[in-house]
């Protein structure tokens, strides 16, 4: 069913929960301890399909199930094709494997010096500080580790990690991530931002975190005073559909932002969920409108099992052209590509430039309109050098340079 934004409602309320007293509900322990792990607590609330039947006893040895009450009540429990439904109940597609899939699909693992840190870019370090996370995204980048339930036994040494970022005064940014770093305790994360803050060289931190998205009540006064002390910090959170930008969220983002920490959002382009102009439209409106600069659309990671979610490129193209210049250049994030076996973020962009040579550039603008910017200057005949003496006229605006061009142009 095409997607119908209705920009007045943000979804809020306790939903198939609402008996559980308030202060349960709000409570992020609660949350964590209420999840639904297996089939038969999901059978309670909705009829699976024969598809995610058999995906969510594979998801044993795959990526466990688990979903917060909070972003469960987010699912249309009538409708299979719904798009919050499938990021997060496992379907067969899981055990299809392709060949051009992999397992470490960014070839982090033999960057790492320390288990847990990526050292990949001379200037910054990936710190991956724990495999588990409120809720399991179905096409996780990193599922060979992140819940452990390939056995990989990921066991994050914080000291250790600690001690090579310190030992290389090249590291002036760290990216914590993980699994989510903001499941581990206040206590552990006022240690470990402090003890990062305190090496000279490092110069910020960021954070990449699902939790907002989950699990919006973990962002406490607490966690943001924690983050006031230690900032710079910024953080990216992950938003695929405007379904998810509900009241609490938008709640969330804002004690963030008010503790001085910018965010940004990176969404995952999925095929059937969000590979849709419209839908993209009307989460990058909701995520300015919550204070959050859209800035990463990734095309899929190629981990295996992942062939269903993987949407085509070319309609990423196409939503970058329906956002350019058609919305706030705000909104407007970047489309990349992380190329396969750790080649780096590639940004994959519509083309808008048509000819350059040493005389001129030839573009044309989100309309199709086609434009001349001369690279070299052509003085005007007969045009007075300006007396120094002689009171200048001020400008009033900028000389107009780029000349729509009425015929097309060969190029
Ligand atoms: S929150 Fe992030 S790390 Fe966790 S399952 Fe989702 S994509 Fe993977």
């Amino acid at each position: 069913m095409p997607y119908k934004e209705d920009r007045a409602t943000w979804y809020e309320g306790q939903g198939l929960w609402a008996d559980v007293p308030a202060s349960d509900w709000n409570s992020w322990g609660w949350q964590l301890r209420n999840r639904i792990t297996t089939l038969e607590q999901l059978e309670r609330y909705l009829t699976p399909t024969r598809e995610e039947r058999a995906g969510i006893l594979f998801a044993k040895q795959k990526l466990s199930l688990a979903i917060t009450p909070y972003f469960f009540n987010l699912i249309d429990r009538d409708d299979p094709d719904c798009p919050i439904r499938k990021q997060v109940i496992p379907r067969a597609g899981e055990m299809q494997l392709a060949e051009e899939e992999m397992l470490d699909s960014l070839g982090e693992d033999e960057h790492s010096p320390v288990p847990g840190l990526v050292h990949r870019y001379p200037d910054r370090v990936l710190f991956l500080v724990t495999d588990r996370c409120a809720s399991y995204c179905r096409y996780c980048t990193r599922s060979r580790m992140v819940s452990n339930a390939q056995h990989y036994d990921f066991h994050p040494q914080h000291e250790a990690a600690l001690a090579y970022i310190a030992a290389h005064p090249e590291v002036r940014d760290v990216l914590l991530s993980g699994g989510d770093p903001l499941l581990l305790s206040d206590g552990k994360l006022d240690m470990l931002l402090g003890r990062l803050r305190a090496i000279p060289h490092v110069e910020f931190i960021r954070i990449g975190s699902r939790i907002p998205v989950f699990l919006p009540q973990r962002v406490t006064p607490e966690l943001c005073e924690i983050f006031k002390k230690h900032g710079p910090i910024w953080m990216s959170i992950h938003v695929n559909h405007p379904r998810e930008c509900t009241q609490a969220l938008k709640d969330a983002c804002e004690r963030l932002a008010f503790a001085g920490v910018p965010l940004g959002n990176q969404s995952v382009l999925l095929r059937g969920i969000n590979d849709d102009p419209e839908v993209m439209k009307a989460l990058v409106h909701r995520l300015l409108r919550m204070r959050v600069r859209p800035y990463y659309i990734y095309q899929m990671d190629l981990i295996t099992g992942g062939a269903h979610f993987k949407a085509d490129v070319r309609r990423g193209i196409e939503i970058i052209e329906a956002l350019r210049g058609h919305t706030t250049g705000y909104a407007v994030p970047q489309y990349v590509i992380d190329a396969p076996g750790g080649g780096g973020k590639v940004p994959i962009n519509p083309e808008y430039l048509d000819k350059i040579t040493d005389e001129e550039v030839v573009f044309h603008n989100f309309e199709g309109r086609r434009f001349r910017y001369p690279l070299k200057s052509t003085p005007l005949v007969g045009a007075r050098v300006p007396d120094e003496a002689a009171p200048q006229k001020p400008v009033s605006e900028p000389e107009r340079v780029a000349e729509p061009i009425a015929e097309p142009v060969s190029v």
